[in-house]
């Protein structure tokens, strides 16, 4: 028998390779951008001809090749940025695998251009296929310029098999944004069949972010910062009501390296899960900085994945670090109420015209994280609510309007409030038994009251869990129920979250619990009953994570509690409603995504009244 195993020509094997790591003209570009990267080059401009089918061109100023290097950056594991194996778990470079090169050239016309600074003159090298084809001197500016023509020309199927030149278009323009988006102090251009389609100019992420996706885009960003022992995070995400219908603006990089993390993509999502509706995605530009031996970037070779060592300890803090964005922009103050003699309505001797126009006093907390928080919250916002307590007769007017006469008392005190304390001016009519309305600076706020305490409630039992909080009111007939042993197993691990809230729950054996005590503030609700709803809905959306588990106690139990429309409520409830609203992490939505109030605007009422 004759040997049969024959090792396959170089050209063969780079073509083979080349499968791997270019598949069409956007893997070539990004390779070709990333090189430039790590050449240190200040500009880089990126030219295409047919979406790249016909032409790519990567201009660069960096640090150019010598001409042996230039000669030899086409070989296949040519590389100048490792030198050990060791060095693969220091790597801050984009490249390292020293195949890109030699992919391109294998499958391509190549012709190299490049100058170090030290150097009289540039080389000039035309690589077909790998096989060098010419190298001559020219003189040129100090950089590289690689020149890709014909991709494919030599694998025909590979050539058949791309798509349109519109959606090859698409595949260069995403992969130039991701080079560009984290390297906002370098200069970009991007310019197609003669047409620049991006002059981008060096400047900082937000800048870079606007330039583009478009200056609208100033409006829409939140910045993430949050600096931890062993990760950094920075960044932007969009608004919750930016959030969009289909996958938008989603770049993750992690060391400025564009990638792919399903699992780290659903910490951002699972941050907004309360935010934005069910069937819109929230956008975001993050970039996670790790110590390069804390990662491996070595598993794919489109380095579009990477592996974390900790990637629970990175879900934890990307998630918070994102909550603490939403939070922060959230409780700036949104809504300027407004003095109410702008009303048009006569209140006579209340309302004096000399009170000064206030905001509300919505108690912030800017330093707020849901998942580190360990204090007190301030008991002005959450002590123990109910929208059925009564603060004061809502008989009395003169209370909501700082009318503080003699005759105004809170449970039999008199009222009292030094001259120059601010007092709060608004005044609230229930519409249909469903709606707090009232104006603000810019209109009338029209508020769905349920929905509204739902987000109350919703955020109070988050806090109390955290802070175990929960005020307890004890059952007079300590109330026994039985459940199955599923259920019951669950319950049994839920107990301590419960606990926090005010439940106190004992278990007689294993299908049996008996109810001692119920959250203070749950007044009117079958115990039993709301359990089991809870049971449910985590089941639903069951999950090895706690603080998916709190937020489905937290939603559940609010939605159960929450007061729904067609409820009368007294002035002095819907004060208290929309103060604790204001006070709310989260105001605008509800923890189903549904809006919790609307603004019709001045303008709006004006186009109604002069409408013909
Ligand atoms: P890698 O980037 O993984 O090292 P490549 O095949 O992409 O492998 O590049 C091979 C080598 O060629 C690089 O390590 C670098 O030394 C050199 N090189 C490539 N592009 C440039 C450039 N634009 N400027 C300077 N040197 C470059
Ligand atoms: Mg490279």
């Amino acid at each position: 028998m004759l040997d049969v195993i024959k090792l396959l020509p170089d050209a063969v094997a780079n073509q083979i390779a080349a499968g791997e790591v270019i598949q069409r003209p956007a893997s070539a570009v990004k390779e070709l951008m990333e090189n430039a990267l790590d050449a240190g080059a200040t500009q880089i401009d990126l030219v295409v001809k047919d979406a790249g089918k016909a032409m790519i061109m990567v201009v660069d100023n960096g640090c150019g090749m010598s001409e042996t290097d230039a000669r030899l950056c086409f070989e296949r594991h040519a590389t100048s940025k490792i030198r050990k194996a060791e060095d693969l778990f220091t790597i801050r470079t984009m490249g390292f695998r020293g195949e890109a090169l030699a992919s391109i050239a294998a499958v391509a016309q190549v012709e190299l251009k490049t100058r170090r600074k030290e150097d009289e003159v540039g080389v000039k090298i035309i690589n077909e296929g790998s096989v060098v084809k010419e190298q001559t001197l020219v003189p040129m500016a100090a950089g590289t310029t690689f020149t890709v023509k014909n991709l494919f020309f030599n694998v025909p199927a590979r050539r058949n098999f791309l798509k349109s030149p519109a959606a090859e278009m698409r595949h260069v323009v995403e992969e130039f944004t991701r080079v560009a988006l984290m390297n906002p102090e370098i200069a970009f251009t991007l310019t197609s069949d003669g047409k620049e389609l991006y002059h981008l100019y060096p400047g900082n992420l937000k800048q870079r972010i606007m330039g583009l996706f478009g200056n609208a885009y100033d409006e829409k960003l939140l910045p993430v910062n949050q600096d931890t022992d062993r990760v950094n995070i920075h960044g932007y995400i969009m608004k919750a009501e930016c959030a969009r219908k289909t996958r938008g603006e989603q770049y993750f990089f992690v060391n400025k390296r564009f990638i792919k993390h399903p699992y780290l993509h659903h910490a951002i999502e699972n941050a907004f899960l309360e935010m934005i509706p069910k069937d819109s995605f929230p956008g975001y530009f993050l970039n996670i900085e790790v110590d390069p031996a804390d990662i491996d970037v070595n598993i794919h070779p489109t380095k579009t994945e990477v592996n974390f060592i900790d990637v629970k300890l990175v879900y934890a803090i990307l998630h918070a670090a994102v909550r603490k964005a939403i939070g922060q922009h959230n409780l700036s103050p949104l809504i300027d109420f407004e003095e109410p003699s702008n009303l048009n309505i006569d209140f006579g001797e209340v309302v004096k015209s000399s009170n000064p126009i206030v905001q509300p006093d919505v108690p912030i907390d800017p330093t707020y994280n849901p998942f580190r928080q360990k204090k007190e919250f301030s008991n002005s916002s959450f002590g123990g609510y109910t929208p059925f307590e009564k603060k004061a007769d809502p008989g009395d007017w003169r209370l909501l309007y700082g009318d503080r006469t003699d005759q105004a008392t809170d449970n039999g005190h008199p009222v009292e409030a030094p001259a120059s304390e601010p007092v709060k001016q608004s005044h609230y009519i229930q519409l249909g038994h469903s709606y707090i309305v009232t104006t603000v600076k810019s209109g009338i706020l029209v508020i769905d009251q349920h929905l509204a305490h739902y987000r109350i409630l919703f955020e109070k039992f988050l806090k109390e869990m955290d802070n175990h909080s929960g005020q307890s009111q004890q059952e007079l007939f300590p109330q026994p129920f039985t459940m199955n042993v599923n259920d019951a197993s669950l319950l049994h691990e839920l107990l301590p979250d419960l606990q926090c809230l005010g439940f106190a729950l004992e278990q007689v054996n294993a299908t049996t619990f008996v109810i001692n005590g119920t959250p203070a503030d749950m007044s009117g609700c079958e115990p039993v009953q709301l359990l089991e709803k809870m049971l449910d809905n985590y089941k639903i959306n069951r999950s090895d994570l706690q603080l998916e588990r709190k937020l489905n106690i937290a939603k559940t139990m609010a939605s159960q509690l929450s007061i729904k429309a067609m409820t009368p409520l007294t002035e002095v409830e819907m004060e208290n409603m929309v103060d604790q609203l204001f006070g709310c992490t989260v105001a605008e939505v509800a923890p189903d995504g549904k809006k919790v109030y609307a603004i019709v605007s001045m303008d709006e009422i004006m186009n109604k009244l002069t409408e013909k």
